[in-house]
């Protein structure tokens, strides 16, 4: 299918410094509706920083511009309903831990979108059902494994209905048993056609589920193309060198 509509993220001369050190140098990147983009890199260059200013959990430069289903991503009354559009998975699970799981999942949708609790206990069943811990639903998250955890911490994203989600390394906390189960409900959640940027230290995961990888170093975005473009053949040669450190 041609892909001609606008972008539904749109990132221009994105620059960002803490004091005088400057981590992301002028990105630019635009990512589709329904696209799935990985993004690898070597520790430090700048790939959490850069996802995290997408919903400006991080501030960024203010002749930086990013936009969001056409919204500019700017500190003022818009960047709720950014936030509203964007879910976000992180590393570390960050589920509320004296609430249900069932609870984790109804709540936003209750709080801020005013869903009626039957209802939002109602879509929280059935994504629970649909990243396979329904059975988990009364317990509190303490009680689940890291795996079952991040895969409440996704279901409780999408409880929001984003319109894209962004994950960093939403698996390297785990035991490495865990890691297929929660990469197996991003896949299913990627042939949906939900819009998914990835930032992921899964090599074979990125070669099998982006649509497009994107290598970051030294806060600059070094080289962007589909997975074989940047898995057989890399163009650059920071990104053979990092490729040939990880695979
Ligand atoms: P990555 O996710 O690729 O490992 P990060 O985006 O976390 O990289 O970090 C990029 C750079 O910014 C690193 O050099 C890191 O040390 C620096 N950095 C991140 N957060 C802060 C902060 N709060 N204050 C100062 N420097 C930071
Ligand atoms: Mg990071």
């Amino acid at each position: 299918m041609e892909k001609t509509a606008a972008p539904l993220i749109s990132i221009r001369g994105l620059t960002k410094a803490y004091g005088t050190f400057t981590v992301l140098h002028g990105i630019d990147l635009d990512v589709a509706e329904g696209e799935v983009v990985c993004v690898i890199g070597p520790s430090g260059s700048g790939k959490s920083t850069l996802i995290r200013c997408i919903n400006h959990l991080e501030a960024f430069s203010a002749d930086s511009t990013i936009t969001v289903d056409g919204i500019r991503v700017a500190p003022g009354p818009a960047l709720a309903k950014v936030r509203a559009e964007v879910g976000m998975v992180f590393q570390s699970f960050n589920l509320f831990p004296h609430m249900t799981v069932l609870k984790n999942v109804m709540i936003a949708p209750m709080r801020v979108r005013k869903t009626p609790e039957a209802e939002a206990q109602r879509k929280a069943r059935e994504l629970l059902a649909r990243v396979g811990i329904s059975e988990q639903a009364e317990k509190f998250p303490g009680h689940l494994s890291g795996g079952q955890q991040q895969r409440v911490a996704i279901a409780r994203a999408l409880a929001m209905e984003p319109r894209v989600l962004l994950f960093d390394e939403p698996t390297s906390a785990l035991d490495p048993e865990m890691v297929g189960e929660v990469l197996d409900v991003m896949r299913k959640l990627a042939g949906t056609g939900v819009t998914m940027v990835i930032v992921t230290h899964e090599m074979g995961f990125a070669r099998q589920v982006a649509d497009r990888v994107i290598f970051m170093d030294g806060g600059k975005l070094v080289e962007s193309g589909t997975p074989t473009e940047i898995f057989d053949n890399p163009q650059e040669a920071r990104t053979r060198g990092f490729l040939r450190a990880v695979l």
